[in-house]
């Protein structure tokens, strides 16, 4: 079995496919090459990059198995994929753990204004007075889409002692159970929330569901914290009440990445990661590990 190894995957990974097949590492390669190469390999792995288009499926006259280290899919032709048989893998538990303690790094740095207090010391400005920050303890945080990423978060804010407010379009309600989760209405949750965080895949349905008129049932001052996927917040209407003070946002995903230009970069009240959610040494070890196993299954299975 031989296998092509697109995008750096962990050693660990490596070592498991290694156990099994013959293994080719071939990083930061232009379509042409890939083109050249792939008609060898029984099983191509990706991560986020590279594209794996229609003309490359067709080239792979051998290829059984496509594995993505990570969740999202968007860089391969699945359907097209599929349609030639070939299967599509992926590792969605792995980067539940790392994405879910991401939103507590970025709900703690806004909640206590980290940065701006780092920047300030550096530059040499005590500015102690001006820091004021609040406490999770006893707050409300509002999960929108309850799946792995939401419900992770929901226990370890029971943690904190916080009330939980859990909302989706799914029966969420034994998980929510389990959790200590209240299940509410979008409205009821965009009330009631000190601290509103999104775990919605990227959809037609999804896309801009956080807009004007939701920025304006939230509270005065909640903090909205984005890990999913730029598109689900419309920019523009988040500028505008950041700029108006009337909310607060951590934001780790955009509809551009990078956001080179966006408005948000020079906007008030706001927090800003570059879409890192996942990436830790545990969730790319978990990662690499879970897509080898996978790919040399469905080698084997055929
Ligand atoms: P999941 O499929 O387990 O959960 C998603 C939930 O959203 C589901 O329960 C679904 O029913 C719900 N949902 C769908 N449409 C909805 C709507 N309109 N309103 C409310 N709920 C809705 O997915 P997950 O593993 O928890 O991942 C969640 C998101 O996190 C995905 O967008 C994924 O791409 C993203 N993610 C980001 C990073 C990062 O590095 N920032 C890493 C991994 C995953």
């Amino acid at each position: 079995m031989k296998v092509l190894v697109l995008a750096k995957l962990h050693p660990e990974g490596l070592r498991v496919l290694r156990e099994h097949a013959e293994v080719e590492e071939a990083y930061d390669l232009k379509e042409e090459e890939i083109l050249k190469k792939v008609p060898e390999y029984e099983a191509v792995i990706v991560r986020s990059k590279p594209q794996i288009t229609q003309k490359i499926i067709d080239a792979a006259t051998n290829l059984k198995v496509i594995g993505r280290a990570g969740v999202g899919l968007d860089n391969i032709d699945v359907e097209y994929a599929r349609s030639r048989g070939i299967h599509v893998v992926n590792t969605p538990e792995a980067s539940t753990e790392s994405v879910a303690e991401h939103v507590f790094a970025l709900l703690l740095s806004k909640a206590r204004d980290v940065p701006r207090a780092d920047q300030a010391l550096r530059e040499g400005n005590w500015i102690k007075k001006q820091l004021m920050g609040r406490e999770l303890y006893g707050k409300t945080l509002g999960i929108i889409g309850f799946g792995r990423i939401g419900s992770r978060l929901g226990e370890i804010a029971k943690g904190f002692k916080m009330r939980v407010l859990a909302y989706d379009v799914i029966d969420i309600s034994q998980r929510a159970q389990e959790v200590g989760a209240e299940v509410v209405t979008l409205e009821t949750l965009l009330q009631e929330s000190d601290f509103l965080t999104l775990h919605v895949p990227l959809l037609p349905s999804t896309r801009n569901m956080i807009s004007e008129q939701q920025l304006r049932t939230m509270k005065k001052g909640a903090l909205l914290i984005n890990t999913s996927r730029g598109g689900v917040i419309d920019e523009k209407a988040l500028c505008a009440a950041l700029i108006a003070g009337d909310v607060e946002a951590a934001l780790d995903v955009f509809e551009q990445e990078p956001p080179t230009g966006s408005p948000l970069l020079t906007a008030p009240h706001i927090v800003l990661t570059p879409h890192i959610a996942g990436s830790t040494e545990e969730a790319q070890e978990k990662a690499g590990i879970e897509v080898a196993h996978k790919v040399i299954e469905a080698l084997s299975t055929g």
